[in-house]
């Protein structure tokens, strides 16, 4: 007999879940997500159900099930290991006709639980009368296609999305930028955006390489600005593809200050910084117990004696804690001597990385004191990123 498939409003609605193991700790989310009020029976419950419990998202019966737990219920989920106990719930759910999910029993129960995947919008769901594998594998395989390509009539509401597109490796872009990157009528990419991930554009989407805009950094960024406003009033939805974050020192927030008033609908993505990717593909920990409690990073574009200067330099000298400095190289020798100058231990470890986390990555390590005379001995080249500070031999 073939399964009837559903989908089910949960909001408000009780359901009822058996069990405080593992299995229930991975159904709990999605129940939660749903809206439903759901009540769990269970003598003992995993941490994190414990802290759903206490944090009040769910209602905790701290004790062993009884007939009378099914009333009023919408749904029972059964997720204990013991075939006697699942068998009692699911024959009292029976009773009352109440549908009900066995993790121990699948041919027992009267209500199976699909295999999913969420793709903004749209819900897949995957049953397999025989085999669970099959049903998991299918689901891997719909969300890897939803993944690479627009969700089908999910075509995006007009307007900009300010993507981070992470570090340098393509991998490195968060599931929701690459969705909408997929979903782009226009896509506006910086320099340092991974080449990879334009390989990805839809066929028809129109891309413009902000890199190749023949004006002043100034008038380039008006130029921009005026693009994407111009391209999402035109009904388009306009990916604006950033390196890294767009808002860790990639004028991100000038674009959506544009966009919100010229009352343009602006989301902003964020990716995965270099301020802290950089460090890592380096094997450097930003933080570390008992070595650094904060991380600090700041732009070197200005030379620390230049007026123009926002960022307290001598303040920074007296910090313990790691010193993250992007855009720094051309200015690294006036960095490093400021820092020496106002107090930091010239032989406080420090490392550089160049084109982190891509196959051409590079790393420099030495000391406050020596990693300028050796990027510049080294030829290291933008982008790159220094670290400064005991966490740069931390895990050595
Ligand atoms: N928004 C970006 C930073 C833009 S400023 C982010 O969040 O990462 C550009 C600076 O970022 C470069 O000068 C360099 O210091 C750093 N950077 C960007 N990509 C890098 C990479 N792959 N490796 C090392 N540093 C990088």
């Amino acid at each position: 007999m073939s399964l009837y498939p559903l989908a089910l409003r949960l909001a408000g609605r009780r359901v009822l879940m058996v069990g405080g193991g593992a299995v229930a700790t991975r159904r709990l989310p999605a129940l939660l997500a749903a809206g439903a009020d759901v009540v769990l029976v269970s003598p003992g419950l995993t941490p994190a159900l414990r802290a759903h419990a206490d944090a009040g998202r769910v209602a905790w019966l701290e004790r062993r099930f009884t007939r009378s737990d099914v009333d009023g219920a919408w749904l029972v989920q059964v997720a204990v290991n013991d075939p006697v106990a699942a068998a009692e719930v699911s024959a009292a759910a029976a009773e009352q006709r109440i549908f009900c999910v066995r993790a121990d029993d699948r041919d027992a129960a009267t209500a199976w639980t699909p295999a999913v995947t969420r793709h903004g919008p749209v819900t897949v769901a995957v049953t397999d009368d025989g085999d669970r594998r099959r049903a998991l594998a299918v689901r891997d395989l719909v969300a890897s296609a939803l993944e690479a390509g627009p969700a089908p009539g999910g075509r995006p509401a007009p307007g900009v999305a300010l993507v981070g597109a992470g570090p340098g490796d393509p991998e490195l872009i968060t599931v929701k930028g690459r969705r909408l990157l997929a979903a782009a009528d226009v896509v506006v990419a910086d320099r340092l955006v991974p080449g990879a991930l334009l390989s990805e554009l839809r066929a028809d989407a129109e891309f413009i390489d902000a890199a190749k805009i023949p004006y002043g950094p100034a008038a380039t960024q008006d130029e921009i600005n005026r693009i994407l406003v111009e391209r999402a009033r035109a009904g388009q939805f306009v990916v604006r593809l950033k390196g890294g974050d767009p808002y860790v020192f990639g004028r991100g927030g000038e674009e959506a200050l544009a966009c919100a008033q010229a009352g343009v609908p602006v989301t902003v993505v964020p990716g995965v910084t270099s301020a802290t990717a950089a460090p890592a593909g380096a094997g450097i920990p930003v933080t570390h117990r008992g070595v650094a409690h904060e991380f600090t990073v700041v732009s070197g574009h200005v030379p620390p004696d230049d007026p123009a200067s926002l960022v307290d330099w001598p303040a920074l000298a007296r910090m313990r804690g790691t010193l993250v400095v992007l855009m720094g190289l051309k200015n690294l020798p006036a960095i490093v001597d400021t820092l020496i100058g106002a107090g930091r231990d010239a032989d406080t470890p420090a490392a550089l990385i160049q084109d982190a986390s891509t196959d051409r990555q590079r790393v420099l390590r030495g000391t406050l004191g020596s990693i300028a005379a050796a990027a510049a001995a080294a030829g290291v080249r933008p982008p790159a990123t220094a670290v400064i500070g005991e966490v740069v031999t931390a895990l050595d």
